[in-house]
Formats: C-alpha cells, sequence, structure tokens
C-alpha cells in the first residue's frame, strides 16, 4: 500500500495537490478538514460540537477525528493507499495513525512536508476566503490563529516523522503542475 501524509500549513496547497495524487496513484483521499465540513453541512451532532471550534481556527479534539479516521480505515479494506490531508494534526493522532495501521498490516510510507512561508499562505487564505465561504479564510485574526495552531501543535510532528525516515520537504511556491511533479518525483523515488 501507499499512504502519504500531506503534510503543511493551512494553506500551503495539500487539497489541490492531493486531487491530483489521487488519480495518479489510485489512492483514497481523507481529508478530515472536508469530513467535518460535511457534519456541519448535514447538521449532525458532531458537525454542530465541531462548528464553533473551526471557525476560531482552533483544532477539533482528537477524539473526535481520530473516530472519523478509524470509520472510513475499516471500511475500505481492499484501498490500495490513502492520502491523509489535514490529518494527523497532533502527537497523539500521529501515534494513534501508525497504531491503527500496523492492525492493518501497512504503515505510512512518506509524509511530504509542503514549505510555504507564513505571509504567503496568509495571502492565499483570503483570497480563497473571496469565494469558499468559509469563515476561517475570512479574516485574517482567525487565519492568523490556525497557523498558530499548526506552528504550536502540528508542526512538532515533522520530529515524529523525521525519527521515523519518512519526512521529506517539498517547495510549496509555484505552479500548481510544477509543485506536483516535485511530489510525483518524491513518491517514485519511494
Ligand atoms: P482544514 O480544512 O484541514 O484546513 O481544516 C479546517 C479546520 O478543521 C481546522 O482549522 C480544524 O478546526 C479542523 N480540523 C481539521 N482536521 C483536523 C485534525 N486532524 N485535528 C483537529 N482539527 C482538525
Amino acid at each position: 500500500m501507499l499512504n502519504i501524509v500531506l503534510f503543511g500549513p493551512p494553506g500551503s496547497g495539500k487539497g489541490t495537490q492531493s486531487q491530483l495524487l489521487i488519480n495518479q496513484y489510485n489512492l483514497i483521499h481523507l481529508s478530515t478538514g472536508d469530513i467535518l465540513r460535511g457534519e456541519i453541512a448535514k447538521g449532525t451532532k458532531l458537525g454542530q460540537k465541531a462548528k464553533s471550534i473551526m471557525d476560531r481556527g482552533d483544532l477539533v479534539p482528537d477524539e473526535v477525528v481520530i473516530g472519523m479516521i478509524r470509520s472510513i480505515l475499516e471500511k475500505n479494506p481492499n484501498a490500495t493507499g490513502f492520502i491523509f490531508d489535514g490529518f494527523p494534526r497532533t502527537t497523539t493522532q500521529a501515534e494513534f495513525l501508525d497504531q491503527m495501521l500496523d492492525e492493518l498490516n501497512t504503515s505510512i510510507s512518506t509524509m511530504l512536508s509542503l514549505e510555504v512561508d507564513e505571509d504567503e499562505l496568509t495571502k492565499r487564505l483570503l483570497e480563497r476566503g473571496k469565494s469558499s465561504g468559509r469563515a476561517d479564510d475570512a479574516n485574517e485574526y482567525i487565519i492568523r490563529n490556525r497557523i498558530k495552531e499548526y506552528n504550536n501543535k502540528t508542526a512538532p510532528l515533522k520530529e515524529f516523522y523525521t525519527q521515523q525516515y519518512k519526512l521529506q520537504y517539498i517547495e510549496g511556491v509555484g505552479s500548481i503542475n510544477a509543485i506536483n511533479a516535485k511530489l510525483c518525483e518524491a513518491i517514485d523515488q519511494l
């Protein structure tokens, strides 16, 4: 199986690049942000609980996203691989993911980290906010909070995957196709 953690701060292009990679490598896309927004749209209990947290730009509790990932992994026993987009975001989530994949006799193949500086991220997210309708893209204060959450809680996962010799840095600035080519090169070398 090919299991990729597509890593990077909000606005680094994980969603866009995932869409290309799922077709190129026949992977299942697992975006916890998309799943949570789906729950909000459906008005489920989980969605109601997550909405105010997401609108502030904070992380939702680990057990909520872990439960979602578990159920999708269990529903796809014949998958040839997964791309994890926006997950894991904390050490607890990463430990759970390792354990869960281990139970399925597989593991993370690589973590590809899209590197984009903070001013560029803020610019991209404010631009996206004009059409995304996302409350958390709509103002700079919330965007800065999301980046702060990333720096404090998520960026330490680089160390977690470095210890497993799985981290690869990818420059996340340039055309969509050029970044895709760099990601493919890293994957093809596995
Ligand atoms: P994203 O679409 O990945 O930018 O996620 C949007 C928001 O959903 C985040 O700011 C968090 O509030 C929440 N979220 C998504 N994935 C996670 C996760 N793995 N852990 C905690 N919160 C998450």
